[in-house]
């Protein structure tokens, strides 16, 4: 039964059953592909939820390999796992929530050189990375080679969440109108910062939900950054304009 029409109808029901959504936004989800870049916190989280909601294909990126301390937030791995590939055993873990997925991963750290033998064949990009560096290399290919980039940070009790499309309209702006004077020298990352395992999860979710939100063409906006405070489960939504003198956009 497994790949028929009925199997699909079936699965995803409760998704179907949705206006919004109905066969024609399943089979939108279905011949979707979605690179992520990073497998950690944000990554697995994004990766689990993309996977159930019957995304067609999956592209997984991180050079590390997973440690003790990683297990309190990074969903689908588990102490056997310790010293194995991140990007290896999500793909492993994501297959067998969604047997009809096609998984492929590259255990490789993501630079200006390399950044388009690996991401030019996808429309959407989640950059689920945790360090300026590459989230200002990821925001530079994205702008220019027209990706949908969909970027989340995460800082304590605190999540940043953002659908980027600099390069479709004049006014959306990039990470780096946001952050005009980052440097990749800049170099915090969760290494030095507390994360809850449940703010991680949450900022992989609302990525996914980005994501799927854009695919189904339901009005993504592209001038918001969402900030959520999880200690006062507080949503805030700021509108943000292009900045006329951004290296990357302007
Ligand atoms: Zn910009």
């Amino acid at each position: 039964m497994r790949n028929s029409k009925e199997y699909y109808l079936e699965k995803y029901s409760r998704q179907i059953i949705m206006e919004q959504v109905g066969v024609h936004g399943q089979k939108k989800i279905l011949d979707s592909s979605i690179c992520i870049v990073g497998c950690g916190g944000l990554g697995t989280s994004a990766a689990q939820y993309l996977s159930m909601s019957g995304i067609g294909k999956l592209i997984l990126i991180d050079h590390d390999s997973i440690i003790l301390s990683n297990l309190n937030r990074q969903t689908l791995f588990t102490e056997k796992d310790i010293g194995a590939s991140k990007c290896k055993i999500l793909s492993e873990n994501i297959k067998k929530i969604n047997k009809s997925i096609i998984v492929d991963y590259h255990k490789k750290k993501i630079d200006k050189n390399n950044i388009e033998v690996y991401l030019e064949n996808y429309p959407i990009i989640l950059d689920c990375t945790d360090n300026f560096e590459s989230r200002l290399i990821i925001n530079k290919f994205c702008h220019n080679k027209k990706k949908i980039l969909v970027s989340a940070a995460l800082q304590n009790f605190d999540i940043q969440a953002f659908i980027f499309s600099s390069w479709s309209n004049k006014k959306n702006p990039c990470y780096k109108c946001i952050f005009p004077n980052l440097t990749s020298d800049e170099n915090l990352s969760c290494d030095e910062m507390g994360i809850m395992a449940s703010v991680a999860g949450l900022g992989g979710i609302i990525q996914a939900n980005l994501a799927l939100n854009h695919i189904l063409e339901l009005k993504s906006n592209f001038k918001e950054l969402i900030l959520l405070d999880s200690l006062k489960l507080d949503i805030k939504k700021i509108k943000i304009e292009k900045n006329k003198n951004c290296k990357i956009c302007g």
